[in-house]
């Protein structure tokens, strides 16, 4: 059995106690991937340390230099992408080509931080003084606390921890308990890049590691990407701390489709959005908000298609949907499942456990589709977190959008129509960070803002640039070179 260990300071650290997790196969529980530690109070400080003594220097270095060694982080996970996506198959479950597309998103994001060390711009401004100058420039904030979730082990990891150190910063990274193999790699492919020692840090565990993380006095933000009840708690307790702190968390994202779509292309569009990463995205496509014009129909072609979804262990190439995460992620679709078939709403296709063939040894689920949804049904409203789609009847447009928008989330929406008055409609109107058109509502690129408002948010973006505002300060100056003493507001009026 492999046991794994934290890394701090460059070195990789057996914990000082026996407390461990199991890493495991979703498609198949037999398989074991290793045991990791649940690291204490005191092993999270020892990262801390590393990363505060290792921010005196790194911090200083110019950051085109930092932005040159992202740029060999890029490389080698290019080099390493086959093995590494093996690797997270095998750990969290989602297909080849899937976790191909997670580690494609770091190489993207590690380019794109790399090319920013060149254009952490500040601003100028023109003096109200004669003989003076104003200037602003972006500085690092210290030792980030990163927080992350499962679903994406690489991908998501990389938004936060590349732009972090692009600016200066430095790390300690407290990935999900259900993907630390992808977080061991993710730190192997940072040492070979070149980074300095304790510039970036594992620390493996579960809530309890997180929280020592976000208590730790000298961790100066807290970057999260997780539920929005622990999301909640974090903030708390970091606004008792006075610590920055930046939240990406749960969805319940809609798609809507008119009867001018490209119904095929809507159609696709939905089996990817709620069944890709089986249905285990923040992004996920959970409701789909028909027009009742094309209610009946649209759902019976959508039946068809879902019958031809291929389930089964992500490792296999023919494999279109994998398991989910874990034994109690299970319980929560059921659990779910059983109250929207309480509430009265009519499941149409799944609606249970796979345990056929492939399936026979993980934590399969059906993709199940459930019609006559309303607004006052739980599965309307909570996040589920798997392949369960509800279908709920618009009238018109506006009642579709005032659907999407009856919602406690506001991350990723989605409208298919034909009709450029409604495709700018429903950008202006529908409340969510991310709006596509002609697209499903899973799908962001590095390069541009990614988050959400509501239940979603807390104001933040990653991705693109906006991911350089998480992880500055700034630092205003003022020349004087009058040679006198000027005194702002009350010697020029
Ligand atoms: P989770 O909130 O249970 O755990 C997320 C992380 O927080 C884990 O590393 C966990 O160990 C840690 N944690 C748990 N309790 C903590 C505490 N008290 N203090 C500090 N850390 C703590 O979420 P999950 O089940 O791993 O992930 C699924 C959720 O993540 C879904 O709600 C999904 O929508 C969300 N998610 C959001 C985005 C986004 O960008 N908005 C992306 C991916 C996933």
């Amino acid at each position: 059995m492999t046991k794994f260990n934290n890394y701090i300071n460059g070195v990789l650290t057996p914990s000082v106690h026996a407390h461990t997790f199991q890493n495991v196969n979703p498609a198949d529980t037999d398989d074991i991937i290793g045991h990791f530690p649940i690291s204490s109070e005191q092993e999270v400080h020892a990262a801390v340390l590393a990363a505060s003594n290792a921010f005196i220097s790194w911090s200083k270095m110019p950051a085109p230099k930092r932005g040159d060694i992202l740029r060999k982080a890029g490389d080698i996970f290019t080099r390493r992408k086959e093995e590494l996506s093996a690797i997270m198959t095998r750990e969290m479950g989602k297909p080849l080509f899937e976790t191909l597309g997670d580690i494609q998103e770091a190489i993207d994001t590690a380019y794109y931080a790399a090319t920013e060390t060149r254009r952490l711009f500040g601003y100028t401004a023109p003096s109200e003084m004669d003989n003076k100058m104003n200037m602003s420039f972006r500085t690092p904030i210290g030792v980030c606390g990163i927080i992350t979730a499962w679903n994406f082990p690489i991908a998501v990891p990389s938004w936060k921890i590349l732009p972090a150190l692009a600016c200066g910063n430095t790390v300690v990274f407290k990935p999900s308990e259900d993907s630390p193999h992808s977080a061991h790699i993710f730190a192997e492919i940072l040492e070979e890049a070149g980074l300095p020692a304790g510039v970036f840090n594992v620390v493996y565990g579960d809530g309890s590691t997180g929280s020592a993380l976000v208590e730790n006095p000298a961790i100066k933000l807290i970057g999260f990407t997780g539920s929005t009840f622990t999301g909640k708690k974090i903030a708390e307790r970091c606004g008792a701390l006075n610590k920055k702190c930046s939240l990406e968390m749960g969805g319940k994202n809609a798609q809507i489709v008119m009867p001018d779509a490209n119904i095929d292309l809507a159609l696709d569009g939905v089996l990817w959005g709620a069944f890709g990463t089986t249905g285990q995205r923040c992004t996920a496509t959970s409701r789909l908000i028909l027009h009742k014009d094309i209610y009946d129909s649209f759902i019976n072609a959508l039946i068809t298609k879902t019958t031809q979804i291929k389930l089964g262990n992500g490792a296999h190439p023919n494999t279109q949907m994998g398991p989910v995460i874990n034994a109690k992620q299970l319980e929560k679709i059921q659990h779910y499942v059983a109250i929207a078939r309480s509430e009265g709403a009519t499941c149409v296709i799944g609606g249970d456990v796979e345990i056929s063939g492939d399936c026979a040894k993980g934590h399969f689920y059906k993709p199940t589709i459930f019609i006559d949804v309303t607004s006052d049904m739980t599965i309307f409203k909570e996040e589920i977190f798997g392949p369960v789609l509800a279908v709920t009847k618009a009238n018109s447009l506006d009642h579709a959008i005032e659907l999407a928008n009856n919602c406690d989330y506001g991350l990723s929406s989605s409208l298919f129509t034909g009709n450029v008055d409604a495709a700018f409609r429903a950008i202006r109107d529908i409340e969510a960070g991310i709006t596509y058109i002609n697209a499903p509502t899973i799908g962001a690129e590095a390069h541009m803002p990614f988050g959400g408002i509501k239940g979603t948010g807390n104001g933040h973006r990653e991705g693109g640039w906006t991911a350089f505002e998480i992880f500055t300060e700034w630092k205003t100056v003022y020349v004087d070179y009058s040679g006198s003493l000027q005194r702002a507001q009350i010697d020029n009026y």
